[in-house]
């Protein structure tokens, strides 16, 4: 599916990126917000209005899932990026938050234990793919795998060397299996979305301050944040070639502006649901022998 097609609502397409484009981040607006009018309003009003947007999304992406799951054609894989405070765990809470919780399923992937590193480092991923009907959201993902890694390649798991991350060629082949993977997931009927969720450094700042002032906000704080904070620049020369390399026709990827918490939320729940929209898909159909068989199944419990 060519999801930059009319399919998904105009505003979004601005968030698409274009495939083999490159990617200049600071070109990309953190503090973007919808309309015109909330640009200089407080902060407080702006988000009680996209509150308002995000209740009438979650009813949308309600009944898109249920004809997901009636169809039992596709699945939806939603990839969630970003670096640490960017808001993946809140924009899960709150776009899934209207949906029936049978029909999605999330995994957050930490750093990789020793029996991922024993496969490579598709495997664990593959294991959590959804099934047709469902929406599996990947917090973290195979995208780490030439993030994190990318930035620290000690933290890699052991290969051999003639084609390990000092082999010529290594990033791009990755890049590579990457996106044969996502074309081989298309093909075979699961939709591949995925979201940067984007923000300034400015913003990460605050958040992690914000986190320091507030006892009950002290487990989402850990000490490496700091010590990745460092590695800005790095991340984001990372982020840059891979959005690059891996945002095709068929698996595109979303720079989603995200100092506005509740703006990023819409911008995600939009996509999903007008990505399953514009599957076209219907309630499954009867035949009239069917039908006849429904039909007398009722007059049976009628009768008792
Ligand atoms: P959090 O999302 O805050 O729970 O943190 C999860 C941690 O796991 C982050 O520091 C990630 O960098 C790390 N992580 C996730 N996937 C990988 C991976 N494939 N390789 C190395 N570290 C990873
Ligand atoms: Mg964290």
């Amino acid at each position: 599916m060519d999801i930059s097609g009319p399919a998904v609502r105009k505003y979004l397409k601005k968030f698409i990126v274009g495939p083999e484009k490159k990617i200049r981040l600071k070109n990309f607006e953190t503090g973007w917000v919808q309309h015109e009018s909330f640009r200089n309003k407080p902060e407080e009003v702006v988000d009680d209005l996209l509150k308002e947007v995000l209740e009438k999304d979650q009813k949308e992406l309600f009944a898109a899932q249920e004809l997901l799951a009636a169809s039992h054609k596709y699945g939806i894989l939603i990839v969630l990026q970003g670096m640490d405070t960017a808001g993946k765990d809140g924009t899960i809470r709150h776009v899934m938050s209207g949906v029936n919780p049978q029909g999605c399923d999330v995994h957050s992937f930490k750093v990789p234990d020793v029996e991922d590193h024993l496969h490579d480092f598709l495997w664990r991923y593959e294991r959590a793919l959804p099934e047709r009907g469902m929406i599996g959201i990947f917090n973290r993902s195979y995208y780490e795998d030439v993030l994190v890694v990318h930035v620290h390649p000690e933290r890699m798991e052991e290969l051999p060397e003639t084609i390990g991350p000092d082999a010529e060629g290594f990033w791009d082949d990755r890049y590579k299996d990457i996106n044969a993977f996502e074309k081989h997931l298309v093909r075979n009927g699961t939709i591949v979305l995925k979201f940067f969720l984007h923000i300034s450094k400015d913003e990460q700042k605050l958040r992690l301050l914000d986190r320091l002032d507030h006892k009950e906000k002290y487990w989402k704080f850990s000490v490496s944040d700091i010590a990745e904070r460092e590695y800005w620049n790095d991340y984001l020369v990372a982020y840059e070639e891979m959005l690059a390399a891996t945002s095709t026709k068929y698996a595109p990827w979303f720079i989603v502006p995200a100092d506005h918490k509740w703006m990023a939320r819409t911008i995600v729940a939009e996509a999903i649901t007008s990505a399953i929209e514009g599957l076209n898909l219907s309630y499954p159909k009867y035949s009239d022998e069917q039908i006849r068989h429904l039909m007398d199944a009722k007059e049976t419990l009628e009768k008792e």
